[in-house]
């Protein structure tokens, strides 16, 4: 018992830490560097190519971009971006050629001379973290490039080549991490739309007390950010566009899942990540009971931010859309491809949302949000999942329902006691208060069991 209490209380701090805004979002980066900053989209500026010099010396030939206030957005020939202003650039007929792998290892062999820099044909993977994170993580990245433009293929949306290499910094500690760049503490890992860099750290707070899970969640925020820097290099979301959260996110998510076992790997698009089901059944069941039909669904398409349970929403309806309602799930994608620099479909009101992306989702997918949130849950229900704590004791929550001579019944499967209570709690307070209810909380040794459970009773009920 000992154990299965350490196991629960290690889960849902591993849950609070990690399912929190645990990816810097690529928008909120480019925010982040000048919030003042009005860029003017509606004029999409002619490409043009300067020379100007480049960490502090080297001149080079870099593409205009877009611009910020009164000042150039180029890209320089390692993939990264920089301002200049008018008088820092000299236009040049020579030809913009990016960078190889080779030479942007190079330079970066410089600029950390303490670390070591792998290279691959697309990758520039530069760490002194230990060796068995540097291959899991090489090994992930690189098996992901290939299937999501596969992915994307299929999808019919753009999948061309990375133009520049993709880099990798890895740091050992959150220490270095910080001195590269200071995030907020629930940030773990990012992928920057500014330097096209994703950048992680090794050490994570979880590993002593359950490395297991520890390792899974480090594996799929890797994968996460690799997918955000895939999309970003192979034309479907344009650097510095700010996507809805919902779908930026959700489709990172939806494309990071990693298979767990003795070869850490990339699983492929779209399969079912057992341990964001496993946050799914904590965070959605309840949320969704938690506000009226139909409210996930809404704030979470529009939330300028995602919370906490917003990132297993965004990931579960990307999830439904891409097999349930394949049409809209293109259209979406299709019509954010678009999205230029500093584009987004609408200015937050006060409370953070942007009602222009609920506007946008209702005109691909018309299903009323109520019905569309009764199917998501169902839909989540069947997905094929592995619960990670299938062996250990699960709780039933068993609802019996009267008014008149109507009966009903509803029940669901939970791995502590508690959420189990508070489940049963919110669906009892959207009741009429005429109906009849009774609560039983049931536990069971394991999963198998709380399914078998659920089965007798519902028989009984018939
Ligand atoms: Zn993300």
């Amino acid at each position: 018992m000992i154990f299965l209490r350490t196991v629960v209380i290690a889960l849902l701090l591993v849950i609070s830490v990690l399912l929190g805004p645990a990816h810097a979002q690529t928008a909120a980066t480019s925010d982040e560097r000048d919030p003042a900053a009005t860029p003017d989209s509606s004029q999409p500026t002619p490409v043009r190519y300067w020379q100007t010099s480049i960490d502090g010396g080297e001149v080079v030939v870099v593409r205009g971009y877009t611009r910020r206030g009164n000042r150039h957005v180029v890209l320089l020939p390692d993939g990264r971006m920089a301002e200049r202003r008018d008088q820092d650039l000299q236009p040049t007929d020579r030809p913009f050629r990016p960078w190889s792998a080779r030479k942007v290892a190079k330079r970066l062999e410089a600029k950390f001379p303490k670390m070591q820099v792998d290279v691959t044909s697309r990758y520039v993977f530069v760490g002194n973290t230990s060796e068995t994170f540097r291959r899991v993580t090489q090994r992930v990245l690189t098996t992901m490039l290939p299937g999501i433009r596969k992915f994307t293929r299929k999808w019919k949306l753009p999948a061309r080549s990375p133009e520049f290499p993709l880099v990798v910094l890895m740091f050992r500690t959150r220490m270095e991490f910080d001195q590269y760049r200071r995030m907020p503490a629930n940030i773990l890992a990012y992928y920057d739309a500014w330097t096209n860099y994703i950048v992680l750290y090794e050490e994570t707070r979880m590993f002593g007390t359950n490395p297991e899970i520890a390792v899974g969640q480090t594996i799929s925020t890797i994968a996460h950010e690799g997918a955000h820097q895939i999309l970003h290099n192979i034309g479907v979301q344009q650097r510095l566009s700010r996507w809805p959260m919902w779908i930026a996110e959700g489709l990172a998510e939806y494309l990071a899942p990693t298979k767990l076992g003795r070869k850490l790997s990339w699983k492929g698009a779209g399969l079912v990540n057992d341990l964001r089901m496993l946050e799914l059944e904590f965070y959605v069941k309840a949320k969704a009971f938690d506000s009226p039909p139909g409210e996930m669904i809404a704030h979470t398409v529009q939330g300028a931010q995602l919370t906490s349970t917003g990132y297993a929403t965004a990931w579960a309806l990307t999830h439904y859309l891409a097999n349930k309602e394949k049409a809209a799930f293109r259209a979406i994608l299709r019509e954010l491809t678009q999205l230029g620099p500093w584009q987004r479909l609408g200015t937050p009101n006060s409370e953070g949302l942007i009602e222009a992306q609920l506007t946008s989702f209702r005109q691909h997918v018309p299903t009323p949000l109520k019905k569309l949130e009764a199917d998501l849950i169902t839909y989540l229900d069947e997905l094929p999942y592995t619960d990670p704590f299938a062996s250990a004791p699960h709780y039933v929550a068993l609802i019996t329902l009267q008014r008149d001579k109507e009966t009903g019944w509803k029940a669901n499967i939970f791995h502590t006691e508690m959420q189990a209570r508070r489940w049963s709690a919110q669906f009892i307070r959207q009741l009429d208060d005429d109906i009849q209810r009774h609560v039983e909380i049931v536990q069971v040794p394991n999963r198998p069991a709380a399914h078998q459970l659920i089965r007798q009773y519902a028989r009984s009920r018939k």
